[in-house]
């Protein structure tokens, strides 16, 4: 029997093994099973996708156990040997201003050694969670092949990166066999080679990874003429969701809140959706000023595939509802993820065969170490009701880790480190220092 077994193996599941195994878990007695061959496989697709260059998060917000370790981590041989050995005119910054926010390629690489440190690939297990059931002792959980695991803790991290967000008027494009031209960024099956010769690209979406995908596309050929639709204004904004979420300040009074369908309320107002960091915002503005790239502030009503003309032809009404229709090589949907709880048949069957809580929007209801019964943890999406707006990303998963190494369950394994018990949360105000941002890690 295992101790633990992680389900998912993306940011949030890799940082809690991380977690696990830096307090004395073996390998053998650890599992994290994922579809994916390899760790973080579903993030490596969509941020490569996007072209980011840089992390939205600071330097704090990586999949190392102390706060610091990026800082120290552009320092060690490994990874400076490999910037030499990058191709010349690639001289990209390791941390960006404000709150020196990594470089994707040095989050990428040290979540890299974070994987072999912690030999996470001796407990990886390719295949997909399909039925969980409780034993006497704990969880059996089945794979799509019939492959069986029984754990005493189960952690479900799923995320929301299997599930792109189709628009109505694209679902009904896509089920049709006249889809071709238009693709969704975020679609397992999409790479960005594959648009590699399209002069004329769409791009329906008003947020960062629309705008850097726009970015990127331009910067391999220069003479690309780009249009980007959104049903809003530009929004500028440094971060996913103000840090006041990360601690007290915010966080007091959402915990105090028992009513999980205002809980939700709070989480919908405090998200950024569709905003740019500033230096995203400054290169848009510029693009826009030499009219590489052309916003459109507009609705989409249809689309359609011309097979002769091997374009894609957009019908959509602006504000004063004057219709437009153009055409294009190539739309990319940059429309984020579908809003509903993660892991479709599985997680519904399992809130059936367990009977597990859920509030109204069907996110589950979990406890301060965010057991959604005894020895069945959440981190992500599926945490978001007990950690707030930032649960999807990097210092939710922080925030996750930490809760769930808090637990009894977690306890009765291994000591807890030192800085857990020392740890202090201080209030967070927007200009955080070094300092501030150190503590909330
Ligand atoms: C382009 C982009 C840029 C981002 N930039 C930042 C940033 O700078 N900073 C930040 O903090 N956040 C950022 N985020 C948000 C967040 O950190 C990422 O979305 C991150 O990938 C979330 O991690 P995750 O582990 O929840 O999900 P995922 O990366 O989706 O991983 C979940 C894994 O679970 C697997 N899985 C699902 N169902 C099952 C099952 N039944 N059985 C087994 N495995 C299963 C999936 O296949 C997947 O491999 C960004 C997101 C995107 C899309």
């Amino acid at each position: 029997m295992l101790d633990w077994l992680v389900i998912g193996g993306g940011p949030q599941g890799v940082h809690l093994a991380n977690h696990l195994r830096y307090n004395g878990v073996c390998s053998s007695r650890l599992v994290i099973l994922d579809p994916h061959s390899t760790p973080l496989a579903r993030w490596n697709h969509h941020t490569t996708n996007t072209g980011m260059t840089h992390m939205r998060s600071p330097l704090v917000h990586s999949l190392g156990i102390k706060p610091f370790e990026l800082e120290s981590y552009v320092d060690e041989p490994q990874f400076k040997n490999d910037k030499l050995n990058l191709a010349e005119g690639c001289d990209e910054h390791d941390f960006i201003p404000p709150y020196d926010r990594p470089s994707l390629r040095l989050f990428m690489h040290h979540a890299q050694f974070v994987v072999n440190k912690a030999g996470l690939m001796d407990s990886w297990y390719q295949g997909k969670a399909e039925v969980i059931e409780s034993t006497n002792n704990g969880y059996q959980v089945k794979t799509e092949k019939g492959v069986v695991f029984e754990a005493k803790n189960v952690v479900l991290a799923l995320g929301i990166g299997d599930q792109p967000n189709w628009p109505e008027w694209a679902k009904v494009l896509k089920q049709s066999s006249d889809s071709n031209g238009v693709h969704h960024i975020f679609d397992p099956d999409f790479r960005r080679d594959q648009i590699a010769t399209s002069d004329n690209v769409t791009i329906v979406g008003g947020g960062i990874s629309a705008v850097q995908l726009a970015l990127t596309l331009l910067e391999i050929n220069p003479n690309r003429q780009i249009i980007i639709v959104s049903h809003h204004r530009l929004r500028e904004s440094d971060f996913d969701s103000d840090p006041g979420w990360l601690g007290p300040k915010y966080l007091e009074k959402f915990n105090a809140e028992q009513d999980y369908a205002q809980r939700r309320t709070m989480i919908q107002e405090a998200r950024n959706v569709g905003s740019l960091a500033s230096e995203v915002m400054y290169s848009l503005q510029i693009a826009m000023h030499n009219q590489k790239i052309d916003w459109k502030l507009v609705k989409i009503d249809n689309v359609v595939y011309n097979p002769t003309s091997r374009k894609v032809v957009i019908r959509a009404h602006c504000e004063l509802d004057n219709l437009e229709t153009w055409e294009a090589d190539t739309m990319v949907l940059a429309t984020g993820f579908e809003r509903k709880r993660p892991g479709g048949s599985f997680i519904d069957n399992a809130i059936k065969n367990l009977n597990l809580p859920t509030a109204a929007d069907g996110f589950p209801i979990v406890d301060c170490f965010l057991r959604w019964q005894k020895g069945l943890f959440v981190m992500g999406p599926l945490a978001e009701l007990e950690i707030g707006p930032a649960s999807r990303n990097i210092s939710g998963a922080r925030m996750a880790a930490k809760k769930i190494m808090q637990s009894p369950e977690a306890k009765q394994f291994f000591k807890i480190p030192d800085y857990f018990r020392e740890h202090h949360i201080v209030q967070v105000t927007p200009n955080l220092s070094k300092s501030d941002l150190n503590s909330q890690s």
